[in-house]
């Protein structure tokens, strides 16, 4: 079992089980929680045990097997997930999907002699704008809402579109919006966990992590599938410089985990995820439905390649919307009912909008949607 080192939010007591009654419940941030339950029933296949002397050298020194098997195990998890096309694509391994968001546009801008602009469309995830203006050079710089390039007909020179595929916040299957631009898909979600796989992902740069796949957001790893050799030697010219490549550590830990992963050809880990974050959404759906203040997002039933059926909807996040007029700032309308979410002017939307996180603990969800039905409940009172 868990060892009792301190007990989960909103509770405590000698044995944990006194539960704070004013504790709000925290649907902010993207922490995969929701997959821990997972890993302790598979405690003992997927630890790692690393010996002192073990794999001392620098990554680029010692290009013998484990990278290499990491990859294997990489290709087979897309081939089971049905998720990618992995076929003459390059692999490139980085610290997180967070650094080879960065890695790609520097690729794809290395040469240009007037900058790139990069845009993404609104709603979007907030970290495209904000590392992209951290690491501004003269070969790029942020640009902001792709759709207000798409209806400006300005499509001069470089543009790098990120598409998040699902998307972060709402769960949509998307596809870029700008047909000139070079792309950046952010693969994060498509996994059979969040979404239908309609058909696997074919584009010229994908980028995947283990932080939405595993649930190890805190091991950093992540790789980017790339056609083009030369913005694939660019990428890794990028982790050359800046990392010296990915920890071995860290690519032992992944290798384990995806070992674990391959087992029964995927059908446990991504049967237990599945399962999961659908019954996460129909409770919220049939909360929210009961609701005339708040909606969500919709998503439909669609056919999924990987369960070979229709299935139901089970994104990572709820996007919802205040629809009383005068609830200008959805997340203080929640925040009053002691709820935390991320409030939609961070994603470059309204405030009427607030992104709620399905992916945290069974305890942090569950006390999302006691206190979103006691909301609700509320709402004929109040009126
Ligand atoms: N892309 C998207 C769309 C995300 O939501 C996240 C994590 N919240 C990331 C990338 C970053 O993931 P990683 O932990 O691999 O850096």
């Amino acid at each position: 079992g868990k060892p009792v080192c301190e007990c989960n939010t909103c509770y405590e007591g000698p044995d944990c089980s006194q539960f704070l009654p004013d504790c709000a419940a925290n649907a902010d941030g993207g922490d995969p929680l929701f997959l821990e339950p997972f890993w302790m029933q598979h405690a003992e296949s997927s630890a790692v045990l690393v010996a002192g002397w073990y794999r001392m050298s620098y990554v680029f020194a010692d290009q013998t097997s484990i990278s290499q098997v990491l990859q294997n195990h990489i290709l087979k998890v897309h081939s089971i997930a049905r998720n990618a096309i992995t076929k003459g694509k390059y692999i490139v391994f980085g610290v997180g999907s967070t650094q080879l968001l960065s890695a790609a546009v520097f690729a794809l801008s290395l040469n240009l002699s007037s900058p790139a602009r990069v845009v993404a469309a609104s709603p979007y995830y907030p970290v495209y704008k904000t590392q992209t203006d951290f690491f501004e050079t003269v070969h790029f710089e942020f640009q902001g809402d792709a759709l207000a390039m798409k209806n400006s007909s300005d499509s001069a020179g470089n543009v790098i579109e990120f598409v998040t595929s699902p998307n972060n916040p709402d769960g949509h299957l998307r596809k870029a919006v700008l047909p000139f631009a070079n792309a950046i898909y952010d693969r994060a979600y498509y996994w059979p966990h969040f979404t239908a796989i309609p058909a696997p992902a074919d584009e010229d740069i994908m980028i995947f992590t283990i932080s939405k796949l595993t649930g190890h957001a805190g091991s950093r790893f992540g790789w980017a599938l790339v056609k083009d050799k030369e913005v694939y030697l660019n990428m890794l010219e990028y982790l050359q410089l800046a990392e010296m490549g990915v920890s071995r550590d860290t690519q032992l830990r992944a290798l384990q985990l995806l070992k674990v992963v391959l087992e029964g050809d995927g059908r446990e880990i991504f049967h237990f995820a599945y399962e999961k974050m659908r019954d996460r959404w129909e409770n919220i759906f049939q909360t929210v439905s009961l609701s005339k203040r708040f909606t969500i997002q919709e998503i439909s039933p669609q056919y999924c390649n990987f369960f070979e059926k229709i299935r139901d909807p089970s994104p990572a996040y709820v996007w919802l919307k205040c629809e009383r007029k005068e609830d200008t700032n959805c997340n203080a309308v929640l925040g009053a009912a002691n709820i935390k979410g991320r409030s939609g002017n961070l994603f470059n939307s309204e405030d009427r909008y607030v992104r709620l996180s399905l992916l945290k603990s069974d305890d942090d969800f569950n006390l999302l949607l006691y206190r979103l039905k006691e909301l609700v409940n509320k709402e004929d009172g109040t009126e």
